[in-house]
């Protein structure tokens, strides 16, 4: 890589262990990892692996107790609560297995939503919110709101909100854990065309091994550490 470039994310030495009832579980040692816009990584690995771990340090969701996280270049952890908060938005998109869509809120108002929190008058917030969700194939359903929606068209509206700001890196955690086949390949399809399109990184974090297709690369981890992955097909 050449040196001028920002990567998206990037940890560095990354250790990471929690403690329950005085017995530690060492997830993350010196782990290192690094991505670029653009690229869409699909993070693999057994169960307890560390992907949710992994996931919620690039998020800035949960703190290294070693090493650095990061996002475009500047250390989540460097700042303050605050900081922190308003770079998140900015910069982070997050797609979650269960949707996390505010109910009362209309699918536009939802994919907005980042953007006005962050000040941008409503106006182009809003027109931000229409353009994307005719993206995600969802213009004719503007106003229902989540619950007048299909699993499959919920996310794609969440899909949505994750890129509303334009964001350096979208995190997604499972997206197609709670979704048919159809719904499921709909969902990726548009993940990864709209990722290319506004030129996001993309973390995938997910046990569905046809997802893998989706990237332009794996990171199968095992026991917190990178291992190649089993053959396409094999259980992950
Ligand atoms: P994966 O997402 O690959 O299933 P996780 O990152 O969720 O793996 O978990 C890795 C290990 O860390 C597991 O042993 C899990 O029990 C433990 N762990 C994860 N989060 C916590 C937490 N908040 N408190 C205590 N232990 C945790």
């Amino acid at each position: 890589m050449p040196p001028h470039v920002t990567p998206a994310l990037e940890l560095r030495a990354v250790s990471k262990a929690y403690r329950i009832g005085g017995r530690r579980t060492d997830v993350l040692v010196d782990f290192d990892f690094s991505m670029d816009a653009g690229e869409f990584v699909v993070v693999t690995g057994p169960s307890g692996a560390g992907k949710s771990t992994l996931l919620h340090l690039a998020g800035g969701l949960d703190a290294p107790d070693r090493g650095t996280v990061a996002v475009a270049g500047r250390d989540v952890w460097s700042v303050g609560a605050g900081a922190r908060a308003a770079f998140r938005r900015r910069n982070l998109g997050f797609v979650f297995q269960f949707f996390n869509l505010v109910p009362m809120l209309s699918a536009v108002e939802n994919v907005s939503l980042p953007l006005v929190l962050d000040g941008v008058p409503a106006r182009s917030a809003d027109a931000r919110g229409v353009e994307l969700l005719e993206r995600v194939g969802l213009g004719d359903h503007l106003r229902h709101r989540p619950a007048e929606l299909s699993g499959g068209q919920m996310q794609r509206v969440a899909v949505a909100r994750a890129l509303a700001a334009r964001p350096s890196i979208v995190l997604a955690d499972e997206p197609t854990g709670n979704l048919d086949s159809h719904s499921s390949t709909e969902v990726l399809d548009l993940l990864r065309s709209l990722a290319d399109e506004e030129h996001t990184a993309v973390v995938l974090v997910t046990h569905d091994r046809d997802a893998v297709r989706y990237g332009t690369r794996e990171l199968h981890l095992v026991d917190g550490r990178t291992r190649p992955s089993t053959a396409p097909g094999g259980e992950v």
